[in-house]
């Protein structure tokens, strides 16, 4: 039987997590093994939301965005109970604002593609948009409301899941992979055997399989953590995301005052610095929109490696018989946690996976001969 397939998923960030959790609740054994490199999981912003972040061309990773949105709020309910901690999830929706003429134009092409694959969002003029957000500053005069885009505490849902796991016998155990064949992982100085293995290294997937190889690339973001001290004015509710004068800028709330600050977008390779520059037009594009933020304290600065495609789509599903892939999320590796979870297992149960993550077969280069990612 399916069910008492042995495991191993390369990779205990988000992914890999969400991937081990379901299986284990599918009655496998599951065993997931981390090289505790820095994580993107660990830095992200945790926006869930395939609404704000639409753009003409992307109509793909929007169903599938949609499609894990709409997970969530079960995702995260059985994440809770399971775990016995909060999930994280927030569902006070995203604001989309602009500053000058051409973040406008920004909004209304925004607003127009949407409208054109039938999602509507509101227009909201300066005083409406403060009226919902009192902390916005004066430059703010015009937005859309996303009442349906959610986000999660990134690090909340990761000690939920890992505690979750744990609950269901997961193993953990620490080591680097080098390299994933049919029925077996190698590590540095070990080979684990299992039946299925399953790729979730993030930015560091294209080493441990040909067929992954060129394909995934790790794509530089960083973020800031803010926390409101007492007498500041306290952060918004709800994300509230930018162009800034043509660059993005997103604030996602956390409880307690807390804020996160992100994101810059680099492909510069396997590099986790954080750079002055970064942090600088962080601040200066998140303070134009809520100017009470130079009251916050910096809590911390730091940078994660999205796994990048050349399409923006993850690559999931088999690559060979015994070995899945589950990578290549990008800005999106959150949000699409749930559907890459039921997509593994349905892929090992021999069931159809759900209808949007055809679009993310991994095959879909070699079969058009399209072009692979940049590096
Ligand atoms: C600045 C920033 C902001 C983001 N904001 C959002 C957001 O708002 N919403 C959203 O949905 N997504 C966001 N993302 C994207 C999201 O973080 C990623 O898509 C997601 O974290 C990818 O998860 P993962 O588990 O595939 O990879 P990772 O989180 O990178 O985890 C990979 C794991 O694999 C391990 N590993 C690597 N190589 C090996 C190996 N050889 N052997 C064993 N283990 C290995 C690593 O130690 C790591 O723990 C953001 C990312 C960044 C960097």
């Amino acid at each position: 039987m399916n069910q008492q397939q042995t495991v191993v998923v390369v990779g205990g960030g988000v992914i890999g997590l969400s991937a081990a959790w379901q299986l284990a609740r599918s009655g496998r054994a599951v065993r997931v093994v981390d090289s505790g490199q820095r994580a993107a999981s660990w830095v992200a912003g945790g926006m869930l939301a395939p609404i704000a972040e639409a753009w003409p061309g992307e109509e793909e990773l929007l169903e599938l965005g949609a499609a894990s949105l709409a997970r969530w709020p079960e995702f995260a309910a059985e994440l809770a109970a399971a775990s016995g901690l909060p999930s994280g999830l927030r569902t006070e929706g995203t604001l989309v604002v602009g500053v000058d003429g051409a973040d406008r134009a920004d909004l209304d092409r925004l607003a127009a593609h949407l409208a054109h694959v039938g999602r509507s969002v509101t227009p909201l003029g300066g005083r409406e948009l403060r009226r919902r957000e009192p902390s916005l500053g004066p430059a703010v005069r015009r937005g859309l409301e996303v009442p349906g885009d959610l986000a999660v505490d990134n690090r909340l849902a990761l000690a939920a899941l890992r505690a979750a796991a744990v609950n269901l016998g997961v193993e953990f155990c620490d080591g680097r992979a080098v390299r994933v064949r049919p029925g077996e992982v190698e590590l540095d100085e070990d080979v684990l055997r299992c039946d299925v293995a399953v790729i979730a290294a993030g930015a560091h997937s294209a080493e441990l399989h040909p067929a992954l190889a060129g394909r995934v690339r790790p794509v530089k973001g960083e973020v800031l953590r803010l926390r409101a001290r007492p007498g500041a004015l306290p952060p918004p509710s709800r994300t509230v995301r930018g162009p800034v004068h043509g660059r993005q800028v997103y604030l996602v709330p956390r409880d307690e005052g807390g804020l996160v600050v992100g994101a810059t977008q680099h492909d510069v390779g396997f590099d986790t610095d954080t750079t002055l520059g970064g942090v600088r037009d962080l601040i200066a594009d998140a303070e134009r929109l809520v100017p009470g933020l130079t009251e916050y304290a910096l809590v911390e600065a730091s940078a994660g490696l999205r796994p990048g495609t050349h399409d923006n789509l993850p690559l999931l599903g088999e690559l060979e018989p015994g070995v899945l892939a589950a990578t290549g999320h990008h800005r999106n590796g959150f949000l699409l946690a749930p559907l890459t979870a039921d997509a593994v297992v349905a892929e090992l149960d021999g069931r159809e996976p759900p209808e949007p993550v055809r679009a993310a077969a991994p095959g879909r280069d070699t079969d058009t001969g399209g072009p692979p990612c940049r590096s």
